[in-house]
């Protein structure tokens, strides 16, 4: 219990306070004068362009962090040589950093090999699923749990090489907002580089009108500020690249290194090609009417019943003028399914307009379920 005395003794009067606080004071002005001293050092030593970047926001007091995610499933075994190369990278850099490890559901021990780091290093944030919600949620997740100004993505299973991660900034530092890895020399299994891969490439540049080489390399960088209030479904996490475009930002592209994988077994085959396919659509869509769907429903719709109209003209036409019986043709069948279904678009669109407002003026909730974060 606490008494009276207790009280008196730890009552301190108000003029030693000032004295204490003025020592303070004195003590960190010169830590302050000691770091100072200490500066050209660090910048003789600095490797890269970047480093002295940050060397100079730091003293103008705009220091930069980094912030490293990983999506984790299933990679027991990479995780140990991975954030060791991760931290012999990333200590090297002047900047701040952390790494964001996101166990998107796995049932082997690497969740725990993850939390054994987090335990040793606080610049290392684990953030566990409940279960497997997928690559994307995962990097969803790395998004919203980050603090960085610079996020880098790089996958677990060491395919993708911690070592490309400070070229990956100096190019940020020339003046980009995103900069894309290229698998140049991709070391997969060869149905998955070849004709599909180049293919589906292809094709998301054509609708996209974002020029990459290789959507699908996890190894990016990105200026924190495009791609903060991102929402991530399905396979799209590819695509980030395109939204941050429509954002305004300046993106560009550099081959990095690709190695075999060592341990455990990639998560996709082939039907994720038409997965990536489909979420090309929704994001095309997405892009022209998802504040408007009534344009596309609409417009879709009108052009039904003009058809249809048409269609009653020409029965109309053969009837009068050529005495044709209209249920000789299949235009009195044509005319009703076109024009119901025109009708019908109309109104999904309306549909479609009341769910957008919902969407919008609703609270937005995130595609997955965090059991526990480490580290916060
Ligand atoms: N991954 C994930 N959740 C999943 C599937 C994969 O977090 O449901 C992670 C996986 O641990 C790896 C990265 O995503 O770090 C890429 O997966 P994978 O290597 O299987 O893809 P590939 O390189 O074969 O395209
Ligand atoms: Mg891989």
């Amino acid at each position: 219990m606490r008494t009276r005395s207790d009280a008196a003794q730890r009552y301190t009067p108000p003029d030693a306070a000032a004295a204490l606080a003025e020592q303070q004071l004195a003590d960190l002005k010169a830590t302050l004068h000691e770091m100072r001293e200490r500066q050209p050092q660090a910048e003789s030593l600095s490797r890269s362009q970047t480093d002295r970047e940050i060397i100079a926001a730091r003293r103008s007091g705009r220091a930069k962090k980094i912030s490293v995610i990983v999506p984790v499933y299933n990679e027991e075994d990479n995780i140990d040589p991975l954030f060791k190369a991760l931290f012999s990278v990333l200590s090297r850099l002047t900047a701040d950093f952390e790494i964001i490890a996101v166990n998107d559901g796995s049932t082997d021990h690497s969740y725990e090999r993850l939390s054994a780091f987090a335990g040793q290093h606080p610049e290392v944030k684990v953030v566990n699923f409940r279960r497997n919600f997928g690559q994307t949620a995962a990097i969803m997740a790395g998004i919203d749990y980050s603090s960085g100004d610079i996020l880098v993505f790089i996958d677990s299973d060491l395919q993708n090489d911690p070592d490309d991660i400070p070229v990956l900034l100096d190019k940020l530092n020339e003046g980009y907002d995103v900069v894309s890895g290229w698998r140049k020399d991709r070391k997969d299994a060869a149905i998955r580089r070849s004709f599909v891969s180049r293919t589906a490439n292809r094709l998301i540049s054509w609708v996209s009108g974002v020029h990459l080489r290789d959507y699908g390399c996890t190894l990016k960088a990105y200026r924190a500020g495009v791609i903060r209030d991102i929402r991530l479904y399905g396979e799209m996490h590819r695509f980030i690249p395109i939204y941050a475009t429509w954002m305004g930002a300046k993106v560009t592209e550099i081959p990095v290194r690709h190695h075999e994988r060592r341990f455990g077994r990639s998560k996709y085959g082939l039907e994720r090609t038409i997965k990536v396919l489909l979420d090309l659509i929704v994001i095309k869509f997405l892009d022209k009417y998802f504040a408007k769907p009534i344009y596309i429903f609409g417009g879709f719709g009108i052009l039904s019943i003009l058809v249809s109209l048409g269609a009653v003209g020409l029965m109309m036409y053969w009837k009068l003028f050529e005495g044709v019986s209209m249920i000789l043709t299949p235009l009195p069948l044509f005319a009703a399914m076109t024009f119901l279904v025109g009708a019908m678009s109309i109104l999904m669109g309306l549909l479609a307009e009341m769910i957008v407002r919902t969407y919008f003026e609703s609270q937005r909730r995130g595609p997955y379920e965090v059991r526990n974060v480490l580290n916060r």
